[in-house]
């Protein structure tokens, strides 16, 4: 029997954090019952710097469960940081980690599928979402759009998975050999290697709280996963340079027939309109250069990823 802790990332989740422990209390207290999992197992429920009541939800159940634990980050700092937050904590006294959100839109019958396939002697097991139903439309259509782009620039990705998963010490302790500032755990964790199973799940809608997860914050996510673990973004702008020398070309012999039949003047709009193509590719060629150089600028500094305020752990 191991012991497992549940690392839920949380901000701004007061509305449903009850439900939520509830729900897990319930699994847990199965689970241990049945011998799954061992009688010290916890959730551990991270405050990534809500701005709500969800620390004092966590503090509350905390003194009311030995189940429930957590940590208050000093500020927030993102889904990502926050979860690394919540695996760096719990690899010290864990063998087994589920990651799941606070939101439970996961469905949680499958985590004993995942406990069992982690006794098979996999290392990581992934929750991948079978149908995106409960996602808005926008957003099934965007998150599909993003895994295809991810799967086109090279990047080992799995298709809808989110940041379900199961992992075993090892393979948390390999992800924390990692030292990127710009996490993006979705392309990381396939990168560790080692024995990976899937389970496959219904996701759910959210039942109360909003989506933390602005367009902003998602546009963010993926220009960080695919500057972090692609350069073909900079290949393709050699490639892009070429192309239109070759357009240019064309229409430079165009230029100079037009010029010797006399018809100069006519090739006022075509010069206008290169003139403009041209400064707009290099504008956007500049733009991913600076992406990427940013992003050395950033993992240089090697800033920390997150301060722990306080900590309840029983
Ligand atoms: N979250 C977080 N920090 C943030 C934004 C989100 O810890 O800055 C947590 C949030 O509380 C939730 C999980 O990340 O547990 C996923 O967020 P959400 O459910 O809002 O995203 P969605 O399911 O809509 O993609
Ligand atoms: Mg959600």
């Amino acid at each position: 029997m191991e012991r497992l802790v549940f690392v839920l990332p949380c901000y701004n989740e007061d509305e449903i954090l009850e439900i939520t422990i509830e729900r897990l209390l319930f699994l847990m207290k199965d689970l241990i019952e049945r011998k799954k999992i061992s009688e010290d197992s916890y959730m551990l429920f991270v405050n990534d710097g809500s701005s709500d009541n969800t620390w004092e939800i966590i503090k509350k159940n905390y003194l009311n469960s030995k189940y429930v634990n957590g940590i208050k980050l000093s500020a927030n700092v993102g889904h990502q940081n926050a979860l690394w937050a919540g695996l760096m904590t719990a690899k010290e006294d864990a063998n087994i980690m589920i990651t799941i959100d606070a939101d439970l839109q996961d469905d949680i019958n499958v985590v004993e599928e995942m406990i069992d396939k982690y006794y098979d002697g996999n290392q990581i097991v992934y929750g991948i979402k079978k149908k995106r139903l409960a996602d808005p439309w926008a957003k099934r259509v965007s998150a599909e759009g993003f895994y295809k782009l991810m799967n086109l620039l090279g990047v080992r990705t799995i298709y809808n998975h989110a940041d379900f998963r199961l992992m075993s010490k090892i393979a948390v302790q390999a992800l924390s050999k990692y030292k990127e500032r710009n996490l993006f755990l979705r392309g990381i964790v396939p990168l560790l290697g080692f024995k990976t199973e899937c389970v496959y799940e219904d996701i759910k809608e959210r039942e109360a709280g909003k989506s933390k997860y602005s367009l902003k914050k998602m546009l963010n996510l993926a220009t960080n996963a695919i500057t972090s673990f692609s350069i073909k973004p900079l290949a393709l702008i050699g490639w892009l340079g070429c192309i239109i020398v070759l357009f240019c070309t064309i229409m430079i012999v165009q230029a100079i027939i037009a010029h010797i039949s006399g018809d100069t003047v006519a090739g006022w709009t075509s010069m206008m309109i290169s003139i403009w193509f041209i400064g707009g590719v290099q504008l956007i060629s500049l733009g991913i250069v600076g992406e990427y150089i940013g992003k050395l600028y950033i993992e240089t500094k090697e800033r920390p990823l997150y301060f722990i305020e306080q900590a309840l752990i029983h």
